[in-house]
């Protein structure tokens, strides 16, 4: 089917925060140093840094210097000073979930693709340094230093499409986590896909002209661009069934009626394996929404849950007994099926994620798993998270998630995956 953008058949795009997961770290490190020079409340510091997230380093620098009113230093100083603790610390950086689905999919299906990043040469290959190779793959790539004005600036998407011999800036869409970024791009006459970065301000990638808002790559359709589908979801017939009383068994088909509509669901290659003491969360899950969530404190699993982009995924939970109690109350270790959101909440004054599992058994009185180890393995993304106009619209999502997850998980692909050894604490 023809669509307004169908004419698109090239894909530039950004690096830091789009592929790489950069923005955390950066904004870890340069507030620090920027909390250094002047009595800042923390949220202007986030605010400034957000201002010029997705510039040059130095145009950043100086901006945010200029915001905060710092002139007792001087930016080739301040860069130095953020450059050298970033420079210890880029092995840190992962993919963006979804962003090597994405490079692999253009690559084999031979669309021409450039990188258009703010970072110089130099920085590019330190920071890359961990990473294998995909930079190579691309058709051309366009550094901050080789141009004359960087992002909001058009020039450094102008000269990616020179790069990639482009005559019409139409044939191109770029993919963009910044609002500076998405200024660029259209500046440069692309189209221009938004994967916000700053998660409270959605309005500012529309204001900057954004033509399509998507929360991670995962919701990316290239189709809607004349792209080559994807052809890795699954679909899955919902099962909706009373909740599971049978432990360490999959939840039977007998729950599927005729009129359950397909789903679709992303397979996660690899699986994604997370866990740790259930612990206190906001007490809303079971008393607003009837729904409890066996919360897990994010801070010690911090490198897997950024595997995973905010939204909603289903896989297997195992809940470790409870070792200490005597032999009549003693609790067995089991191991469920799950539905978990992974969400962005305000955390003091940094973004911070929750991951929030509903396990899918009727536990009754044995409900209580407090400081108990629950450990994940997350098998399959269903839908990015999203604001409901009702509370009871948003239970009625949940439980069709629910139903979406059961499904899912009496296929071949997913069942399997309850005898991971790590669900049964044997790693
Ligand atoms: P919190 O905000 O502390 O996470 P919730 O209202 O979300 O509280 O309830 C979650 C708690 O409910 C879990 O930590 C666990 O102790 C208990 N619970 C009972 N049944 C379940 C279940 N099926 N899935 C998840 N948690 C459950
Ligand atoms: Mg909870």
């Amino acid at each position: 089917m023809a669509t307004p953008f169908a004419t698109v058949t090239h894909v530039i795009l950004d690096l830091d925060g789009t592929l790489i997961n950069t923005e955390q770290l950066v904004d870890e490190v340069v507030s620090a140093v920027l909390h250094k020079r002047g009595d800042f409340t923390p949220s202007r510091v986030r605010k400034a840094m957000e201002q010029v997230r997705g510039m040059r380093p130095g145009d950043g620098t100086r901006a945010v210097m200029d915001i905060l009113g710092i002139r007792n230093v001087s930016v080739d100083e301040m860069l130095g000073e953020t450059s050298a603790l970033l420079d210890a610390r880029w092995g840190e950086v992962c993919m963006m979930p979804g962003a090597r689905r994405l490079l692999d999919h253009l690559h084999a299906h031979g669309v021409k693709t450039a990188l258009a990043t703010s970072t110089p040469a130099a920085f590019l290959k330190k920071k890359m340094a961990s990473h294998d190779g995909w930079v190579d793959r691309l058709t051309a790539v366009a550094t901050g230093d080789e141009v004359e004005n960087g992002k909001p600036a058009p020039d450094i998407f102008a000269l990616a499409m020179k790069r990639l011999g482009v005559l019409d800036p139409k044939t191109c869409v770029v993919l963009e986590d910044t609002p500076v970024g998405v200024t660029a791009a259209k500046a440069a006459g692309a189209f221009a896909i938004a994967i916000p970065s700053i998660h409270d301000d959605f309005q500012s990638y529309k204001n900057a002209g954004a033509d399509e808002t998507i929360a991670s790559l995962y919701d990316l359709d290239p189709t809607k661009w004349g792209l080559p589908p994807f052809t890795d979801r699954v679909d899955v017939t919902p099962v909706s069934s009373a909740l599971s009383s049978t432990v360490d068994t999959a939840p039977e088909q007998t729950g599927v009626s005729g009129t359950q509509k397909l789903e679709s669901v992303l397979p996660l290659d690899p699986v994604v394996r997370l866990g740790g003491p259930v612990v206190r969360g906001f007490g809303r899950g079971s008393k607003t929404l009837g729904i409890p969530t066996a919360n897990l404190d994010v801070a010690p699993i911090k490198k897997e849950s950024d595997l995973l982009a905010p939204g909603i995924y289903f896989g297997w939970a195992g809940l470790r007994g409870d070792l200490s109690s005597d032999e009549l109350e003693r609790k067995e270790d089991v191991v469920v099926p799950m539905v978990m959101s992974i969400g962005w909440n305000p955390f003091f004054e940094n973004q911070r994620k929750t991951v929030e599992p509903w396990l899918l058994k009727d536990f009754g009185d044995d409900g209580d798993f407090y400081g108990r180890e629950l450990r994940l393995a997350v098998l399959g993304y269903v839908r990015p998270e999203a604001n409901f106009v009702s509370l009871e619209l948003l239970v009625e999502r949940i439980h069709k998630d629910a139903d979406v997850a059961r499904g899912a998980l009496t296929m071949d692909s997913f069942e399997g995956g309850k005898n991971d050894p790590y669900l049964r604490f044997e790693s």
